[in-house]
């Protein structure tokens, strides 16, 4: 027999009234205090609900609920809690400006972040790993500060898959649907009070779509959906799943996120002023902004295409170009043949967007930083890299002048210190971190916090990772029938006193989760030490498809098995903020062994070092920018090998004299006290170092200043007087289209070798460039020196006269330094770095 259910909301005594307030609010996952009002209630059922306050207080008896309301002592706290956060709420945000002046946020100076995932709390299962975490914390940060930023994501039925690993080893997937009226997920309603939908046409089909949404303290992060009766089966299907495989369902996805994303804020009546593409997912969102100005606007085609470029912020995190969102040409044909034509456009010239050569793919990051004024990376590093991998969209340009920037990623402190370090932050830094982690000076409280209170905190915090692993394992077992003696075993693996190494991360290869079975018999001695033991904890998914990831879980399984150390080496299942959250406060060290590159900034450790972990990483990602010889440790010995396979010997060598030589050493080393102080020292500068560095408010005060502030300003001067500038803009790009073909250098005379390259003196340069009509203020003459290969300096060449051939004269002049190999060119540019920066293909240089 079947049933149809149907949902009835719990009645709520009005004493209680502000628990539920607070539960639908992501502001209670984060803060400490909320967090253990719930715990106090029933830490039983709260651990087994996922910490998810709406799921818990539906859940919970009448007659605890009865119990509670008449609890003097709990509403004493409930109050407490819920004045804390009426404050937080109520709080008038501002931005830290380049001077380090506090700007109050104007209201009106909206941006609209657009990501695939979002991960905010292991209840709400909308993400898959660092992206999603990321953008999660993003929008935290934003409601600290006070910056007003929307957030558009999916909604997806079956969000990511959870993992379950099989007796034999292999990783298994299992699909749990989300059920959201026992989230803190609610439909956003019209002015009537009923649920908004609207349609958006996916090629001959016009496909529902529900706006869903998020508090995240102060910030709206709206999620759309398409799992509505209205839909057909096939358009139900389109947001069950976060990364399908499946391209046509992929690109219908992304249809949703980007198209429907921007009809979604016009339908609630929001203007952003910023667009944020985080990945190029949502880059689709361009093409409806392009109709929205051309189409229904009546503007043309050139002026709208300026207008979203100086309002479009991306951001790229993958380090190899496979890895990048691309569809293959036929798809963009198919789904966008009309979205093209309607905009005058033939769809081969739109194809040109997408394009890095003759291959017949779009790639969505290509046409994301095409139509983007802002692109950066998320790490120093990755900004190289990405600015290597991209290259060929600016061919003229020199390679470090492609303009692909950078901001390191951070993380939300909130969301990730411990209960423990938390409470010490609030001691010895003051509650103002919770709104301006950025403010340097902040963390200068960090030194004052006792030595022991840091190793107090940290112990209490292992020994819960202990006890949580242990009940994770048994719970596992018990779920895959295993026998009682095994189960009894797992209650007892893991020993709080014990050195312990924490790796958790996605299973991709590149990340080299097996770097430590290189060798393991000697992996089992530094294991098996009797007076310096190390355990270690692992946890991560493999992508459903991804077979090599799925088997190095299984080889790390069978070498705990087959060498005796199912106590010393454990494999937490189905990896999620939870388990991320306990690990990276409760182990010693983190590991992090990428194949450098590819790791383009990685956020785990960053989540560790803060809580005083130390991290122990390949010098990759956001680690080189924070290494200081005090506050972890470096694996580099790879960097001299190309070879991968030589790499990784060489890494796992260094880690384990790293592990026998320093590492154990300093851990097991307490002679003075009864804990090891040069290693809390060092913990407590991971904890300044870290935590200065790399919270999200640091992050997102940088797009702040970097971008969005700039973009803000630049807006308001291009929309004056009917956006005169961006006609002058055009006006300007065609002058220079219809002459730049025939403008050229036609002579250089610079004498190097003559003045003998030794001598540290002045050397003359004269320029002679033909202008073909053009005036000498449109243009500018740049002599190029290169002293050695990472560094090139532009030196703008002085105009000197115009000859009747309309050949002009520049001259300048430079100073040789440093010594070998050098190089030099010249090249003529538009003289606007403005307009250069709109038209990069301006540019001509002398020497080919
Ligand atoms: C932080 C986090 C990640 C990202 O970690 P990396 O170091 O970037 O690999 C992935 N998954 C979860 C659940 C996280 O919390």
């Amino acid at each position: 027999m079947k049933f149809k259910n149907f949902y009835v909301k719990p009645v709520a005594p009005d004493s209680l009234e502000p628990l539920y307030e607070i539960s639908y609010n992501m502001w209670s996952t984060w803060d400490k205090e909320a967090e253990r009002l719930y715990r106090r209630i029933n830490p039983e059922l709260f651990r087994s609900v996922k910490h998810n306050p709406v799921e818990f207080l539906h859940k919970l008896p009448p007659e605890e609920m009865e119990r509670l309301s008449k609890d003097s002592g709990f509403i004493y706290e409930l109050e407490k809690v819920y004045d804390k956060f009426k404050r937080y709420m109520g709080f008038e945000g501002y931005y830290t400006d380049e001077e380090g002046t506090d700007v109050p946020a104007d209201k009106d100076d909206s941006i609209a972040y657009f990501s695939m995932e979002f991960g905010m709390h292991e209840s709400v299962a909308i993400y898959s790993g660092g992206l999603g975490v990321l953008a999660g914390d993003y929008l935290k940060a934003a409601s600290d500060t006070g910056i007003p930023l929307y957030g558009i994501g999916l909604l997806y039925t079956y969000g990511y898959m959870n993992q379950r690993i099989a007796i034999d080893g292999f990783q298994q997937e299992e699909y749990l649907e989300n059920k959201w009226y026992l989230k803190p997920v609610r439909e956003t309603l019209n002015a009537s009070g009923e649920p908004v939908m609207f349609p958006l046409k996916i090629k001959n089909e016009d496909v529902w779509i529900k706006i869903w949404e998020i508090d995240v303290g102060k910030v709206k992060l709206y999620l759309l959906d398409t799992n509505i009766p209205q839909n057909s089966l096939s358009a139900r299907c389109i947001t069950d799943h976060l990364y399908v495989g499946d391209k046509h369902l992929r690109i219908q996805q992304e249809i949703i996120l980007g198209q429907g994303g921007l009809k979604a804020l016009d339908i609630l009546g929001i203007k952003p002023k910023i667009f944020h593409l985080n990945e190029g997912h949502s880059a689709f969102l361009i093409i409806e902004r392009m109709k929205k100005l051309v189409i229904d606007n009546k503007m043309s085609f050139e002026k709208a295409k300026q207008l979203i470029v100086q309002s479009t912020v991306f951001t790229t995190h993958t380090p190899v170009i496979e890895g990048n969102e691309h569809f293959d040409e036929t798809f963009i044909r198919e789904y966008f043949k009309h979205d093209v034509e309607s905009l005058g456009m033939t769809l081969d010239s739109f194809l040109q967007c997408g394009r890095v050569d003759n291959s017949r793919i779009f790639w969505l990051p290509i046409f994301a930083i095409k139509y983007s004024k802002f692109r950066n990376g998320v790490s120093k590093l990755h900004g190289e890299v990405s600015r290597n991998m991209w290259k060929e969209i600016f061919p003229h340009m020199h390679d470090d002048e492609v303009p692909i920037g950078y901001v390191t990623n951070g993380v939300h402190l909130q969301t990730w210190l411990s209960m423990e370090i938390t409470y010490l932050f609030d001691r010895y830094l003051g509650p103002d971190y919770m709104h301006r982690a950025n403010r340097a000076e902040i963390w200068e409280g960090v030194s004052a916090i006792p030595n022991n209170e840091i190793w107090e905190a940290h112990k209490r915090r292992k020994e819960q990772l202990v006890t949580f692993v242990r009940k994770k394992l048994v719970h596992t077992l018990q779920r895959r029938g295993a026998p009682a003696k095994s189960i009894k075993k797992a209650s007892n693996v893991l020993n709080p006193q014990f050195l312990t190494i924490g790796f958790a991360r996605r299973f991709a290869t590149y990340k080299r989760a097996n770097l430590l079975l290189q060798d393991p018999e000697r992996l089992k001695k530094i294991l098996m030490n009797p007076q310096k033991p190390v355990q270690i904890i692992f946890a991560g998914k493999a992508h459903p498809a991804d077979i090599a990831g799925k088997t190095i879980i299984k080889e790390i399984l069978n070498f705990a098995v087959e060498y005796g150390l199912e106590d010393h080496v454990v494999f937490v299942e189905d990896y999620d903020m939870d388990i991320a959250r306990h690990m990276v406060q409760g182990v010693d060290v983190w590991l992090n062994n990428p194949i450098k590159p590819l790791e383009a900034s990685g956020t785990s450790g960053i989540k560790a070092g803060i809580n005083g972990v130390l991290n122990l990483s390949v010098l990759d990602g956001w680690w080189p920018e924070c290494y200081n010889g005090n506050n972890g440790w470096a694996i580099t010995a790879g960097d001299i090998y190309s070879d991968i396979a030589q790499k990784t010997s060489a890494e796992a060598q260094q880690v384990y004299d790293l592990l026998e030589e320093e590492i154990t050493e300093k851990y097991y080393e307490k002679s003075e006290s009864y804990y090891p102080e040069p290693w809390v020292e060092m913990m407590k500068n991971s904890i300044y170092s870290v935590g200065k560095g790399f919270n999200m408010h640091r992050m997102l005060t940088e797009y702040y200043n970097k971008f969005y502030a700039k973009e803000f300003s630049n807006l308001d001067v291009l929309e004056k007087d009917n956006y005169k500038k961006i006609d002058e803009i055009i006006a300007l790009n065609k002058k220079f289209h219809d002459k730049w073909n025939s403008i050229y250098i036609k002579d250089a005379f610079t004498d190097i070798e003559s003045h003998g390259v030794n001598k540290r003196q002045s050397i003359p340069v004269e320029v002679y460039a033909y202008l073909d009509g053009m005036s000498e203020k449109d243009l500018k003459v740049e002599f190029f020196y290169s002293p050695d290969n990472n560094i090139c300096r532009e030196i703008e060449l002085k105009f000197i006269e115009m000859y009747q051939d309309n050949v002009a004269k520049y001259t300048g002049s430079f100073t040789v330094t440093g010594s070998g190999e050098q190089g030099y060119n010249i090249r003529i540019r538009p003289s606007s770095d403005f307009f250069y920066e709109l038209y990069p293909e301006y540019v001509k240089w002398f020497i080919k």
